[in-house]
C-alpha cells in the first residue's frame, strides 16, 4: 500500500504478563505479582483522577498494588519517597499512543515515561504493527512484549485496516465481499479472544477510505459481542467531517457500541470555529443513549500523509490540489517530515520546496503525490491548519481525554510534549482546566473510555501506576521545530510499583504488563 499507518520503524520489547480479573468496583484487582517491594510515597499532594480536590496524604504502595492512601511510616526494608508536596496522580493513560512501535529498541521510553505516561494503547487509526514489523496478531506482539519487557504497559485495539491489507491485499479500491468480510470476523475474533479493547478503523487512510459503513458496523457488532469498544480516526477531519461524525454515529447506533473520536480536530480553514456545533451534535447523541466520547492532543498540527489533503486520491485533478492548498492547509503551513528516498526534502514546507524547485506548490503536490503512488514510496507531512478555539473548546468536552497520537523520538511534538504541555499551558497559562480535571482526563477517563477498570484512579487495591510531577514547572519542550526534546517536571514515575522514572531519567526496572480487555464475552 502506498500509504501505511505507521512508520516502519523496528524493534523489539516486551514485557510481562498479567491476569486480568474483572475488578469491577471491588478491590481485589490485578494479578500476578511482579514486585514484592513496598514503597512509603511521604507528604504527598494527592490527586485521586476522579477529578476530586487533592489531599494531602502519604501513599503505600506493595505488590504493584496501591495499599492505601494515609499516614505511613516505613518499616525496615520499606523503600521511602519524600514527595516534599509535589503532586501525586495515577499513571498517565495514553488511548492512542505510537509509541509501540519502537518499543522493542527503547524499551523505556524517555518520549513517554517523560511525560509520566504508564500505559500506551495502540493499534489505533484502524493499523497495528508487530512493533514495526508487519502485522500479525495481537496475541503475537503479546507474546513478543512478554519476552522483551518494557517499562510501561501496553493495550491493543484490533485493527480494521491491517485486516483489510491482508484480506484484500492490493485490489482493496472498493467493498469487501461477503466472505472478505468473514474472513476478516475471524482476524478480529482472534484478537478479540487475545484480549484487544475493541475494534479500531482509520477510515481516511487506504485501504479503509473504501470500506462502505456496513463493513465496519458490522465488525463493530463482533466488538460488541465480547464487551470491545470502537475507537475511530473518522472519514474525514476537513472538508466532510460533518458526514465522518455522522457515519461514527450511525457506528454507534448500528452497533450499539461506545464509540470514540480518535484526535478530535477541525483541519480546514474555512470550519474553524465550528468547534461548538460539533460539540452539540456529540452531546445530542449521548442525551440519546449513545456513549460518544473523545481524545485529543495539544497542537495545532497533525501528522498524516500528504495524500489526506486530496481525498478522492485523484493526484491528476489540479482543481482539487488547487483546493487543498487554499483551503485545507496551505503551503507554508504543510511541511514534509518523511519522503522516501529525498532526505532532503525533510523539514521544508510545500512553500520552501516549490521556491527551491521554481515550481507552483500546486503542480508540485500533485507531483509528490503522483510520484508516491507510482513508486509506493511513504510519506508524511505535519500541516498546521487547526485553530486554537476549537482545541479549547474540544478538549474542555468533559468526555474527551488527552492522547498523545504519538511515537517515541517523533518529528511531530506531541511524542514527547503532549501530557506536560496540557499541564502547563492548559491548566497553568491558560486556565482553561484545573489541575484536578486535566489528571481526570489523563486517568481515570480514558480507563473508562477504553474498559480499562485495573487502574487510572488512585485508590486503594488498583495498580500502583503513578506520577509524581511539580504542577508549578513541569513544561514541555519539544516544538515543530526541535521536536526530539524532553519534557521536564516529572519527578518520579512507578509502574506496577516499581520505579521506572527517577528524577528526570530512566531506570533498568521493566515492569510494564499487557492490559487485556477486562470482561469477556458480553453478557
Ligand atoms: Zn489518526
Amino acid at each position: 500500500m502506498a500509504v501505511s499507518q505507521y512508520d516502519l520503524n523496528v524493534l523489539l520489547s516486551s514485557v510481562c504478563l498479567l491476569f486480568l480479573v474483572s475488578c469491577g468496583e471491588q478491590d481485589t484487582p490485578v494479578g500476578e505479582n511482579t514486585s514484592s517491594s513496598v514503597w512509603i510515597i511521604k507528604n504527598a499532594v494527592v490527586y485521586d483522577g476522579l477529578g476530586n480536590n487533592p489531599v494531602t496524604a502519604d501513599v503505600r504502595i506493595e505488590n504493584g498494588i496501591i495499599d492505601g492512601v494515609g499516614a505511613y511510616e516505613a518499616k525496615p526494608g520499606e523503600k521511602i519517597w519524600q514527595a516534599n508536596g509535589l503532586a501525586l496522580a495515577p499513571g498517565f493513560i495514553d488511548p492512542h499512543s505510537h509509541h509501540d512501535t519502537k518499543l522493542m529498541q527503547q524499551p523505556a521510553p524517555r518520549s513517554a515515561l517523560g511525560q509520566g505516561i504508564t500505559t500506551i494503547v495502540s493499534g489505533l487509526d484502524g493499523g497495528a504493527s508487530s512493533f514495526g514489523a508487519p502485522f500479525v496478531s495481537i496475541a503475537h506482539n503479546y507474546s513478543l512484549f512478554q519476552k522483551n519487557p518494557a517499562s510501561i504497559n501496553l493495550a491493543y485495539f484490533a485493527p480494521h485496516d491491517s485486516y483489510r491489507e491482508i484480506v484484500m491485499g492490493d485490489d482493496f479500491k472498493r467493498a469487501a465481499t461477503k466472505e472478505e468480510l468473514a474472513q476478516m470476523k475471524q482476524m478480529l475474533r482472534r484478537d478479540l479472544e487475545a484480549g484487544a479493547l475493541g475494534l479500531s478503523t482509520g477510515l481516511e487512510y487506504e485501504p479503509s477510505l473504501y470500506s462502505v459503513t456496513e463493513e465496519v458496523i458490522e465488525l463493530a457488532k463482533v466488538a460488541v459481542e465480547y464487551g470491545g469498544k470502537y475507537s475511530s480516526h473518522i472519514r474525514s477531519e476537513d472538508i466532510k467531517v460533518t458526514e465522518a461524525i455522522d457515519e461514527l454515529l450511525a457506528i454507534a447506533r448500528g452497533a450499539n457500541i461506545p464509540a470514540n473520536i480518535s484526535h478530535i480536530k477541525l483541519a480546514m480553514y474555512a470550519i474553524h470555529g465550528d468547534a461548538a456545533s460539533v460539540l452539540a451534535k456529540l452531546d445530542k447523541a449521548r442525551s440519546e443513549g449513545l456513549d460518544i466520547t473523545a481524545d485529543i492532543y495539544p497542537y495545532d498540527g497533525w501528522k498524516a500523509p500528504m495524500a489526506i489533503l486530496m481525498p478522492e486520491r485523484d493526484y491528476t485533478d489540479r482543481a482539487a490540489a488547487e483546493y487543498a492548498l487554499n483551503s485545507i492547509a496551505a503551503p507554508s503551513s504543510v511541511t514534509i517530515t518523511n519522503y522516501e528516498g529525498e532526505p532532503s526534502f525533510v523539514g521544508k514546507t510545500l512553500e520552501d520546496l516549490a521556491t527551491e524547485k521554481n515550481m507552483d506548490p500546486v503542480d508540485l503536490l500533485m507531483e509528490l503525490l503522483q510520484r508516491a503512488e507510482r513508486e509506493n514510496l511513504n510519506e508524511r507531512v505535519i500541516g498546521r491548519n487547526i485553530a486554537e478555539g476549537d482545541i479549547e473548546m474540544f478538549m474542555k468536552w468533559p468526555f474527551t481525554a488527552i492522547t498523545t497520537d504519538g511515537g517515541i523520538d517523533d518529528s511531530h511534538p506531541r511524542g514527547q510534549g503532549t501530557f506536560p504541555r496540557v499541564l502547563a499551558t492548559y491548566v497553568g497559562d491558560k486556565n482553561l482546566l484545573s489541575l484536578s480535571e486535566a489528571v481526570r482526563k489523563m486517568t481515570s477517563l480514558p480507563a473508562k473510555n477504553l474498559g480499562i477498570t485495573d487502574r487510572g484512579i488512585l485508590k486503594s487495591g488498583l495498580a500502583a501506576d503513578l506520577v509524581l510531577f511539580d504542577p508549578g514547572t513541569i513544561q514541555d519542550h519539544a516544538s515543530f521545530e526541535d521536536s526530539v526534546q524532553y519534557s521536564t517536571g516529572i519527578d518520579a514515575v512507578w509502574v506496577n510499583g516499581e520505579l521506572v522514572w527517577d528524577k528526570g531519567d530512566v531506570t533498568d526496572a521493566r515492569p510494564g504488563r499487557i492490559i487485556r480487555r477486562h470482561n469477556t464475552k458480553s453478557n
